[in-house]
């Protein structure tokens, strides 16, 4: 399984995230480390000890941690699953908390990918984001990890931003891209209810993101890293050959994978469960969780419940959803869906279970059949969801 490890915190709170993440915390963060130690050893015992293939430390800010956290979280992690020899580990950074001594402190502590939250090279727009650095920092950030020995890196970009022209998109990714990272995260600002930059939208502060422009600025993604060598794998996402996010793949393929931290989400078998949204709250549970003593009932299942019981909620995955998810998760990865791969995961034969919303999909142009492999068609990368919600139940 994959293991995702959720910090909450952030040293400010960027007007366009809804993440479960909070600035003016840090005094939570003391506490935080032994609750997350005990929550991944108490899985570690309750789940019998299970592989893990890949490690996703996010957030929030994950390289706001003090030093030394990320150390000790990995050591317990090592101590309570089987960690693979070649597990891909992931640190979510921010290009200010990344100078020499921070980039070698990471390496050493066993991170073996770095992604990097760049944004835009244009100061004015990290402004109008939030964004606690420059643009000089973020490439000073990204020669930072290089020089320390990084070797697999990504870089997230946001476009379709408010006052974005496509001429500040191009430099920006011309410069990016001139970097040469492993892996590029490309997203389209969303204004999320309840962000004050979705207020700012609706009071005419800020304009409202120009979908039209947003495609054209994808467009020229597309383009522009193909011809850098890069291979679109999924909607959001570019990578080197075989440098695509391991971890990631583990969500798409719609494989096991276990939350830890406030809000974390996990699904393993035919169970979705999550930890309480809020880092004090997720504090206090974690630790009575461990101190209440781990013990396996016979049915591990019944076990698991008990667990998540105490520390947020759960819910039963049927056939339905399942089988739903893994069409609509899997068609977000653009070489295709294997539908034989897909039967043989899922125990259902999904040519025939979905036959009606394929030659829906395939007729609107959304989708194209070849053989046993189902994909998007480039013209559908953008508006994906038309094609995701005719598998829905
Ligand atoms: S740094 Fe990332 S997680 Fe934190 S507030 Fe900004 S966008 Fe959200």
């Amino acid at each position: 399984m994959g293991l995702y490890v959720h910090v909450p915190f952030c040293k400010t709170k960027c007007p366009y995230c809804d993440f479960n993440t909070y600035q003016g915390i840090e005094n939570l963060m003391e506490p935080f480390l032994p609750s997350l130690k005990a929550e991944i050893q108490s899985w570690g015992e309750t789940l019998a000890h299970p592989a893990v293939t890949s490690i996703f430390f996010g957030g929030g800010t994950p390289s706001y941690l003090p030093p030394g956290y990320i150390e000790q979280i990995l050591a317990c992690i090592q101590s309570s699953y089987q960690v693979d020899s070649g597990a891909e580990i992931t640190i979510e950074a921010n290009p200010g908390d990344l100078d020499a001594a921070a980039c070698a402190g990471i390496l050493a502590q066993g991170v073996n990918r770095l992604s990097i939250g760049v944004q835009s090279l244009d100061n004015d727009l990290l402004n109008l984001l939030g964004r606690r650095h420059q643009a000089s920092e973020a490439v000073d950030a990204f020669q930072a990890a290089r020089k320390a020995g990084f070797d697999n890196v990504n870089l997230d970009l946001m476009y379709g931003l408010p006052n974005q022209s496509i001429h500040q998109w191009r430099k920006t990714l011309d410069s990016l891209t001139s970097l040469e990272p492993e892996h590029i995260s490309l997203y389209a600002l969303t204004l999320e209810e309840g962000t004050p930059m979705h207020r700012w939208a609706e009071e005419g502060k800020i304009p409202e993101p120009d979908p039209d422009l947003a495609a054209d600025m994808y467009q020229y993604a597309r383009e522009s890293l193909a011809a850098a060598g890069y291979h679109h794998y999924e909607i959001s996402n570019w990578s080197l050959p075989d440098r695509a996010c391991g971890h990631n793949l583990v969500y798409w393929e719609n494989g096991p994978y276990l939350g830890v931290g406030p809000g974390a989400h996990s699904r393993l078998g035919d169970w979705r469960f999550w930890t309480v949204l809020s880092p004090r709250d997720y504090n206090t549970k974690a630790t009575a969780w461990a101190q209440s003593g781990i013990q396996p009932a016979d049915d591990l299942v019944e076990t698991v419940l008990e667990s998540v019981q105490t520390l947020g909620g759960w819910e039963h995955l049927g056939p339905e959803t399942i089988c739903s998810e893994t069409m609509f998760l899997g068609l977000r990865l653009l070489d295709g869906l294997n539908l034989s791969g897909a039967s043989a995961r899922t125990g259902v034969d999904m040519a025939g279970k979905f036959q009606a919303p394929i030659q829906e999909c395939i007729d609107l142009g959304l989708l194209v059949r070849d053989g046993d492999c189902l994909k998007l068609t480039e013209s559908a990368y953008l508006i994906a969801n038309q094609a995701f919600t005719r598998f829905l139940g």
